[in-house]
């Protein structure tokens, strides 16, 4: 692992003027006080921060910038701190100043012409769904960490989620930005236009910048007529071969009204159903694999029914499944939704789990599972991989929970070794080593075995065009 960046701590002026621009009351010294934004949920990254910020205009953030880059000072900017990768934690030095966004939170406006709002970049996600349901409209990224995420923290990693493959990630759902720079200059980008061809984009490349170019403090994101109809179906397979063809008989059958297509395993199944509540088993028998699938319509009417009936009934005589469930009711869909919202957690009750957030060819899910199965096997005997996602998207996090009776640290000290050799597995298959939880501090070290040295090359330069004094989370991503 490379060493952390080295930063000179803010002194005792800087602090005094930072703390000036926020006011003492959104300004946090104290260390326990502090304790809530330097570490994340998991507890796998703990830092020091000399503070903590929580500016409430963006004019406090540009000043904030402007003095940070005169005096060299590191800044992690910080939204729900529900990152997966450790970008919003401060490195152990103590010398970074958070930055957290929690205090710009409000709506700008909504405008139903142009079927979009405004928001600013502190406004928690489900807060954003809510306002967009409250206009007739749907704001349809959807992450189980919802209720603390906010929109600044979901485009700064451009998060995907379960309505990805309908709706694409967040990239895809934001028309414009507006954002402080290092040095505070503010760029306001609040477009709302779908179409722009007027030269680099500069919001795709903030988006998925995990706070190391700019920060986000408003965007205009866009809305979908609400959702009047859903079915929620299950398939079981025998086999994880034959997926890849029912989704594409799903996508060619339903088009546009195919919202989410997710898969687990058997064993994840049995997971949820030993240490999950309210939960039971949809099906008589087991099956190898599940597929959970949802057909959503902004008209009622009953076609969507039809439609994953025949669809079902198709798969079946194909041989691609072996058995399926149509929700009956919103709750039986949900019931059978919760199934699969319970995967990540329930792996914790059975002890320490490796994870993986990759991405393949849809096609080259079966080869990535067969393949990386086979490699667990012969690196740790007897753990249990637990793949499961969005097999819609290609996104499948690759767990593997540590074989019954091993010691937890004994098997947890293997979570290098075996992400290198299933990176390298994916990589074969032209895939992605993080397909929507970033690379902040987890994999900034893969980074340069993930991509081709120009690449790496032109991101360092872009980073230096935008941040030269490096002060945008240093240490993050490059
Ligand atoms: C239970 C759970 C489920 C999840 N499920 C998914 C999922 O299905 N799909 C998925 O993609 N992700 C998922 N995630 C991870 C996901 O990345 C985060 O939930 C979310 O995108 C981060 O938002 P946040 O506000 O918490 O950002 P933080 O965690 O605070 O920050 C994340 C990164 O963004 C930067 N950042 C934050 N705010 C700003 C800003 N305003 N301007 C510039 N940079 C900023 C930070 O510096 C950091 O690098 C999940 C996380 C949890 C805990």
């Amino acid at each position: 692992m490379k060493a952390a960046p080295k930063h000179k701590p803010p002194s005792l002026e800087t602090i005094d003027a930072l703390v000036r621009i926020v006011g003492a009351e959104h300004a946090i010294r104290d260390e326990t006080a502090m304790a809530p934004y330097l570490v994340e949920w998991r507890d796998r990254y703990r830092g020091k921060a000399a503070l903590v910020l929580k500016p409430g205009e963006t004019g406090e953030v540009s000043s904030i910038l402007k003095i940070a880059n005169e005096t060299r000072t590191a800044i992690v900017p910080q939204g729900g701190n529900t990152g997966l990768v450790g970008g919003q934690i401060p490195f152990e030095s103590g010398h970074e100043v958070v930055v957290s966004l929690e205090r710009l939170n409000r709506v700008r406006g909504i405008d139903l012409a142009s079927n979009t709002m405004i928001v600013e970049a502190g406004l928690p996600l489900a807060q954003a769904q809510q306002v967009a349901a409250g206009a007739g409209r749907l704001f349809p990224l959807s992450l189980a960490s919802e209720g603390s995420a906010q929109i600044g923290g979901v485009l700064a990693t451009n998060a995907g989620g379960m309505a990805v493959l309908a709706y694409g990630s967040a990239r895809e759902l934001a028309l414009g930005l507006e954002v402080v720079f290092a040095g505070g200059l503010v760029w306001n980008g609040l477009k709302s236009l779908r179409k722009d061809n007027s030269g680099y984009d500069l919001k795709d490349l903030i988006i998925g910048s995990e706070g190391t170019l700019g920060i986000i403090t408003a965007a205009v994101l866009r809305l979908f007529p609400k959702i009047a109809e859903r079915v929620t179906c299950m398939a079981g397979l025998n086999t994880l071969d034959t997926a890849p063809e029912f989704f594409a008989r799903a996508l060619q059958d339903a088009g546009p009204a195919l919202t989410a297509f997710e898969i687990m395993p058997r064993i994840g199944m049995e997971f949820v159903l030993r240490h999950g509540t309210s939960v039971r088993d949809p099906f008589p028998f087991p099956h190898q694999w599940y597929a959970l699938f949802e057909l959503t319509s902004p008209r009622e009417g009953g076609e969507l029914a039809r439609l994953a009936e025949s669809l079902l009934g198709e798969s079946i005589e194909a041989g691609e499944i072996a058995d399926a469930v149509v929700a009956s009711s919103l709750a039986q869909g949900a019931e059978l939704w919760r199934l699969r919202e319970l995967m990540s957690e329930v792996q914790k009750e059975e002890g320490g789990s490796i994870k993986h957030d990759v991405a393949v060819p849809v096609a080259r899910v079966p080869e990535l599972v067969a393949r990386a199965n086979r490699l667990v096997e012969l690196m740790i005997p007897g753990a249990r991989p637990v793949p499961f996602g969005h097999l819609g998207d290609g996104n499948i996090h690759y767990n593997v929970s540590q074989p019954p009776g091993m010691e937890r640290a004994v098997f947890l000290a293997n979570w290098e070794a075996l992400n290198a050799a299933v990176h390298e597995i994916v990589l074969d298959l032209g895939g992605s080593i993080s397909a929507e939880h970033g690379i902040g501090r987890l994999k900034r070290d893969l980074l340069p075995h993930a991509k081709q040295k120009l690449e790496i090359e032109l991101m360092r330069k872009i980073k230096a065009a935008f941040d030269p004094n490096f002060i945008l989370n240093p240490g993050k991503l490059l």
